[in-house]
């Protein structure tokens, strides 16, 4: 029996590979230093795994910003339109499609599953693949030369690579895939030829639902590619249990990864009735590599007896259930939270930990092993007994919930004709998203009081001016519905758990969003509570300055709830009431301090979707309930809106509209079109603002191509429900830009009533 990880955390403990790269790309490190750092790291990172003890290290699951752009642009699928950057070094192109460059976009990003990374998203444009640059084999050199032992080395399988790549068209498919076989077999063969002990084929797309063409060509890949090779082969699936076990086992590969954390009882139920071929070695991901808890080790235990019992005559090797890169490195500097948190606590380090103990008290071996069990049984037992844990009052309340808490008081027909005549709106209303830049000025000021220079009664005087001038901007620009600007938030979910009962947040607890940008989720760990007003002053004071109605702006559950560490000893759903709760107290307040307008922002909602199919149902019930129970409360003249945006959301139109929102703005710039189109075949009943401009980026749209925008728009929504806003918040955006962006906006709209 060994142990291993699928992979390490490649930031860093004090996110040294974010430093390394940033300083690389504002040109403050040569290229060789870069890449010796780079090096230095990635030793550091095997080091770790090798201290911590480890059996099987594993390279390959570091990257320079990416691993699927690693594999992209070994492959050389590099789109042409970055054909014309003069390669300066090995990184020019594979940075300007990470980042894009002067005159060029970057590749697309988008969600890696259903974590909260993102990847880049290889592009097939029918271009010649030929391996170049193998990254990989020189990792493993590099291992047998620092520690004398040869590594595993760990890849994205071919399967997962060619159903996340984009463009590629019916009548490429063949060529493509054959491609792909020859490139994957080119470099398994280079890694064997290298001294990997082990190549692991990371296929997490094995756990969605799967075709009869995908089985197939499940099937051709592993067949055709791992030909004639006698390296040891693993195909590791992870984020939720296999797909047709029965075909997929059965693999020409000599070892399988299952995860028997996420996929842990349909595994279970399919080891039991296909069993595990005699043949294979199984690599047994029992520890969450997703959350930052610490585990009961008995039931971990129990687990691998469990699965020995259905597994009896091949070898069982211990590892996490997907990559560590979803968690933060260690605990070990965490001593702000409470005592009880910090104990029940597990990052990387302590969860490779636990798979040491696990796989101790099994073998028997000398040491601590009983010790660890009762540890960690206490420490879990502890924290559930932890007074943030037992409000009796929270708890009653959500058993309380009925029918009623979930629903307003009238439907939107009636609430839309009360609200109409209440707040005297104008035909086709203008608003934005919320934030406003934060600048250069906004942002030093924040680290100021931070840093304790300066006092809260100044920090916040300073937000107040600021909220000030950009309501007299609002009124120059002539909006309709005014926000207060969001200058006193850094990030959507910090903000609200900073304030409400039952989070913590940890001093460098950071995990990569994308490329080197690092976020800190926070940790639900408590019931959540609400304890006082936490907009009702900002918003209320931005009122008190104009005539036009101010939106209220608050962070939905569900996003809150999807872009946190959660508790693990409840349903999720259970606590994304518990936010509702606490927010549609909020939301009260404000409504009693005179805000006629609230926006509860939800863009993770689509993004939390399952893996499978299966339970797109359960969630989105339960998604919808809790945004319902935060905003149903609320008197029929009262307008509730939403926001939404990152996603797609053409087949999500129904799911928007029972949230029951008065108003919705989404983000659509890059599929307007499409999302016209769905329109036109079911309209949407309530109301929405379709985003006329995309402000990701720096250009200034004009006045025609929002008026065109419009116009398409005008066609599939009724006048009544029709509002103008760009796509999303304009915190990134210049206060230069933002003002040119948003004058164009309402001069598009003044076009669109001269023509009725
Ligand atoms: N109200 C938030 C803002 O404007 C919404 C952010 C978001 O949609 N991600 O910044
Ligand atoms: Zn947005």
């Amino acid at each position: 029996m060994k142990t291993a990880v699928i992979g390490y955390p490649y930031i860093g403990q004090n996110r040294e590979w974010k430093r390394v790269t940033e300083a690389f790309w504002k040109e403050q490190l040569t290229l060789q230093c870069y890449e010796q750092e780079m090096k230095n790291l990635r030793l550091a990172q095997l080091y770790q795994q090798k201290a911590l003890g480890l059996d099987i290290l594993t390279v390959g699951d570091f990257t320079y910003y990416d691993r699927m752009l690693d594999m992209a642009v070994m492959f050389n699928m590099v789109p042409s339109r970055y054909d014309y950057l003069s390669l300066q070094h090995n990184f020019t192109a594979y940075f300007a499609m990470a980042r894009g460059a002067e005159n060029v976009v970057a590749c697309e990003m988008t969600k890696w599953f259903n974590t909260n990374y993102h990847y880049i998203v290889p592009e097939y444009e029918g271009q010649q693949l030929a391996l170049q640059h193998n990254v990989y084999a020189q990792y493993i050199q590099e291992a047998i030369e620092a520690f004398g032992m040869s590594p595993r080395v760990t890849i994205i399988g071919p399967f997962t690579f060619y159903k996340l790549t984009k463009g590629v068209g019916q009548e490429q498919k063949q060529h493509y895939i054959q491609q792909l076989v020859i490139v994957y077999k080119e470099l398994l063969q280079s890694l064997e030829a290298s001294g990997a002990t082990t190549i692991q084929l990371e296929e997490p797309s094995l756990t969605k639902d799967l075709t009869s063409e995908d089985i197939a060509l499940v099937q051709h890949f592993y067949h055709q590619v791992l030909k004639g090779l006698t390296v040891e082969t693993i195909c590791t699936s992870y984020f939720e249990a296999l797909s047709d076990y029965e075909t997929m086992i059965n693999l020409p590969v000599d070892g399988f990864g299952l995860d028997f954390v996420h996929g842990k009882i349909e595994n279970i139920a399919s080891l039991k009735k296909f069993t595990f071929p005699k043949d294979k070695v199984l690599y047994a991901g029992i520890i969450n590599g997703r959350d930052i808890w610490r585990a009961e080790l008995q039931k971990q235990l129990a687990l691998v007896a469990e699965i020995r019992s259905y597994v009896p005559y091949s070898p069982i090797h211990l590892q996490t259930s997907c990559s560590l890169q979803h968690v933060p490195v260690t605990t070990a500097g965490e001593k702000g939270v409470v005592p009880e948190l910090q104990n029940a606590l597990a990052f990387a380090n302590e969860k490779i930990k636990e798979l040491q103990m696990i796989k101790g008290k099994i073998l028997q071996l000398e040491g601590p092993y009983q010790h660890a069990i009762l540890e960690s049984q206490k420490a879990i037992r502890t924290l559930a007994q932890h007074k943030s844990r037992r409000k009796q009052a929270v708890l009653d309340k959500v058993n309380a919930l009925t029918q009623e808490a979930f629903k307003r008081a009238d439907n939107y027909n009636k609430r839309s004709k009360l609200q109409r005549a209440f707040l005297q709106l104008p035909d086709y209303p203008t608003t934005t998203i919320g934030s406003f830049p934060q600048s250069a000025e906004v942002k030093k000021n924040r680290s100021l009081w931070r840093k304790g220079e300066i006092t809260t009664a100044e920090y916040e005087a300073f937000n107040a001016n600021e909220t000030a001038r950009w309501i007299a901007i609002q009124e120059q620009l002539g909006l309709d519905v005014f926000v207060h600007g969001e200058f006193e938030r850094t990030d959507m979910v910090e903000f609200f758990g900073e304030k409400l009962d039952g989070f913590a947040f940890t001093n460098n607890g950071w995990v990569v969003s994308y490329g080197s940008r690092c976020v800190k989720p926070p940790i639900i760990y408590g019931d959540v509570e609400w304890t006082e007003p936490m907009t009702v002053r900002e918003v209320s004071a931005a009122q008190s300055l104009t005539d036009k109605p101010v939106k209220g702006m608050l962070t939905g559950p569900v996003t809150i709830l999807n872009w946190s560490f959660v508790r693990n000893d409840l349903d999720r759903s259970e606590v994304a009431y518990q936010i509702a709760l606490a927010l549609r107290e909020e939301v009260y307040a404000l409504e009693k301090a005179g805000i006629n307008i609230i926006q509860v922002d939800e863009p993770a909602l689509k993004e939390g979707l399952p893996i499978r199919k299966n339970q797109h149902r359960a969630y989105i019930e339960s998604s919808v309930n809790a945004f319902k129970l935060a905003t149903s409360g609320v008197r029929n003249t009262t307008q509730i809106h939403t926001h939404m945006c990152y996603c797609e959301f053409n087949d999500f139109i129904d799911v928007i509209e029972s949230l029951d929102a008065d108003v919705i703005s989404i983000e659509t710039s890059r599929s307007h079109g499409e999302l016209v189109k769905i329109l036109k075949e079911t309209p949407y009943r309530l109301g929405i603002g379709l985003g006329v401009y995309d402000i990701h980026s720096p250009r200034i749209p004009t006045v025609e191509e929002m008026a065109v925008i419009i116009g398409e728009s005008k066609e599939v929504i009724e006048k009544e429900q029709f509002w103008i806003n760009p796509d999303c918040g304009l915190k990134t955006r210049t206060e230069q830009e933002t003002i040119a962006s948003l004058k164009n906006m309402v001069a598009a709209k003044e076009r669109l009533k001269l023509l009725n």
